[in-house]
């Protein structure tokens, strides 16, 4: 885009040339309480009187990334009430895929087209798309991928897979949600046949769909969950969460599996404890719907086929890409930050701080509308 940034601050990005933008997606569905939330930027400076980096993960008890695991957990099912820390999206599921490896012995995952996981080898490995994948080639040997949402093809779960890899709404892929009685069969078969279930929360943690994370939407409990954007209020980190019993298998043959230097760091620690605290007070749920329900009220019209998603995680459908193109470039000449997700160019993604005032919520979807029915 171009913009060089100069601070930014809540809802709104300011350029060093004196323009200012909504940030509608968040940064990519990360500043869930917007930029420099007070408490985030209280905990950080706090922290960085404290201590910086002291030792590599695990070797040190440190106080930022105790009681920020403490509060996640108490947060979370019973049976998620371990913790590992790591430095981003792509690397909370390389722990996740290697965990569950190694708990189960084996080596085949199933995951889904569309699906996005990261960049680095292992997740590049369970995401969907060959456009993305191809140059790399070849990367994990045992991975099978099946429709989002087709309940046909679902005995490709079996006793051979170390674990189901997905999301529960899918992000990149175009803001799919999944249908809940699949996902309950997905569950069921994965019971079934000893496989784990891993979901990936990267993008729709934290409050992003209304809920604190998205399988509650469906009671669906994984035996893993991979998390970051959100979790650290705009400082890096990431985190694969499971049982103590799963985890176990990390502790022995080899002693360290999953080494990492700067996973949890302590300033991203007290960060992320500083943004769950304030996420968890605040009343986001009723926020999230009520973003929801402005946008399915006020984006409606020619050229607008969907709006879809779960709280304020959203993507509007439009009926073609030179549309779409039109509407996100036209948004941002009138200062409003959209974006497309990384598998669909006919989807514009809507991903507002979650503390956005309602009226400047309005005053983003006047625009958009401006431009839909300008090019439509
Ligand atoms: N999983 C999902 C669902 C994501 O949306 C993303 C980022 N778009 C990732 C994994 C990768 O996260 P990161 O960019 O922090 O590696």
């Amino acid at each position: 885009m171009g913009l060089e940034i100069e601070r930014a601050e809540g809802c709104k990005i300011y350029t060093t040339d004196g323009r200012e933008y909504v940030d509608l997606i968040s940064g990519i569905a990360v500043s869930s309480l917007g930029h420099r939330h007070p408490a985030v930027i209280k905990a950080i400076k706090e922290q960085l009187d404290r201590h910086l980096h002291v030792m590599v993960y695990g070797e040190f008890i440190q106080k930022p990334q105790s009681e920020f695991a403490e509060l996640l957990t108490s947060n979370l099912p019973e049976k998620l009430d371990r913790v590992y820390f790591v430095n981003s999206g792509t690397e909370a599921n390389e722990g996740a895929l290697k965990l569950a490896k190694k708990f189960t012995g084996r080596t085949k995952f199933v995951a889904f087209r569309d699906g996005y996981h990261g960049d680095t080898h292992g997740s590049l490995s369970v995401t969907g798309r060959d456009v993305y994948r191809d140059p790399y080639l070849p990367l994990l040997p045992n991975v099978e991928f099946l429709d989002f949402n087709d309940p046909s093809g679902l005995d490709a779960i079996d006793n051979q897979t170390a674990a189901v890899i997905m999301e529960p709404i899918q992000g990149e892929g175009g803001i799919i949600p999944a249908n809940p009685d699949w996902l309950k069969e997905i569950r069921r078969r994965c019971d079934d046949t000893g496989a784990l279930l891993i979901f990936d929360e990267i993008q729709s943690g934290f409050f992003r769909t209304g809920k604190l994370f998205a399988f509650e939407h469906y009671g669906v409990v994984p035996d893993i969950l991979s998390l970051a954007k959100a979790m650290g209020g705009g400082m890096p980190i990431g985190a694969f969460v499971s049982s103590s019993e799963i985890f176990e298998v990390f502790k022995k043959d080899p002693p360290l599996n999953h080494v990492t230097t700067f996973g949890g760091h302590p300033v991203s620690c007290a960060a992320a404890h500083a943004n769950l605290q304030t996420l968890l007070a605040g009343d986001f749920e009723a926020k999230a719907a009520r973003i929801a329900e402005i946008a399915c009220h006020m984006l409606r019209g020619k050229g607008i086929t969907e709006v879809r998603g779960r709280g304020a995680m959203l993507g509007l459908q439009l009926r073609d890409s030179e549309l779409t193109k039109n509407v996100v470039e036209h948004c941002f000449q009138k200062g409003i930050i959209l974006g497309w997700t990384l598998h669909s160019d006919t989807l514009v993604r809507i991903a507002p701080p979650l503390i956005i005032e309602e009226e400047l919520l309005e005053e983003c979807f006047r625009v958009i509308m401006e431009a839909v029915e300008k090019f439509a």
